[in-house]
């Protein structure tokens, strides 16, 4: 079949401590500070053809401490500084709930993967979750991705001391770059 008659792929990434710097509830565009190199990875992955999808809960807007419309100024300064570098991100699902509100889209819940599903024709059995905690991976494995990634960006490392008995198929790699690597040698 031609590839553009294929189902589209994603890749589903994490925000904080997988594309930009982990900052204890980041809420000012100033405060975002990107990992070295991820522009040319998330190029690699859409000139491959994958869908790039930001997918990241911020209980910071659940708990009081910043606003949906900072969440919203924050990945505005994001796809912009991005875009420059001719990186365009299809889709940012963000879960704004506290961790102990009902929520249907907070990670490890697989809702917005399903959306992308249904919203771009995302074939997620061939798609993939990048991210640096274990909720993340989680969120792949539920929505039926190929497989998720860890990195050891962010909260990484500890995870992978940590979580090390559950982080069962999952890809270890340094960073985003390494990740994108590793997608990139599958095809
Ligand atoms: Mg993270």
């Amino acid at each position: 079949m031609p590839k553009d008659l294929l189902p589209a792929r994603a890749v589903f990434l994490d925000r904080d401590g997988t594309l930009i710097r982990d900052k204890n509830y980041l809420h000012r565009p100033d405060e975002v500070e990107f990992f070295p190199g991820i522009a040319p990875a998330l190029r690699q992955l859409q000139d491959a053809g994958f869908l790039l999808c930001i997918v990241t809960n911020q209980s910071g807007v659940g708990r009081g401490y910043f606003t949906l419309r900072d969440v919203e100024r924050v990945h505005a300064h994001i796809e912009a500084e991005l875009a420059a570098e001719d990186v365009v991100f299809d889709a940012i699902y963000v879960a704004p709930e506290a961790p102990d509100a009902p929520s249907e889209g907070r990670k490890p819940s697989p809702k917005f993967l399903l959306e992308a599903r249904d919203e771009f024709g995302v074939d997620l059995a061939r798609s993939y979750m990048i991210g640096d905690k274990l909720i993340d991976l989680e969120t792949g494995w539920n929505a039926g991705c190929a497989r998720s990634l860890l990195v050891r960006t962010g909260y990484g490392a500890e995870t992978e001391r940590k979580e090390a008995g559950h982080l069962r198929d999952a890809v270890v790699v340094d960073d985003l770059c390494a990740a994108a690597a590793w997608i990139a040698a599958q095809e």
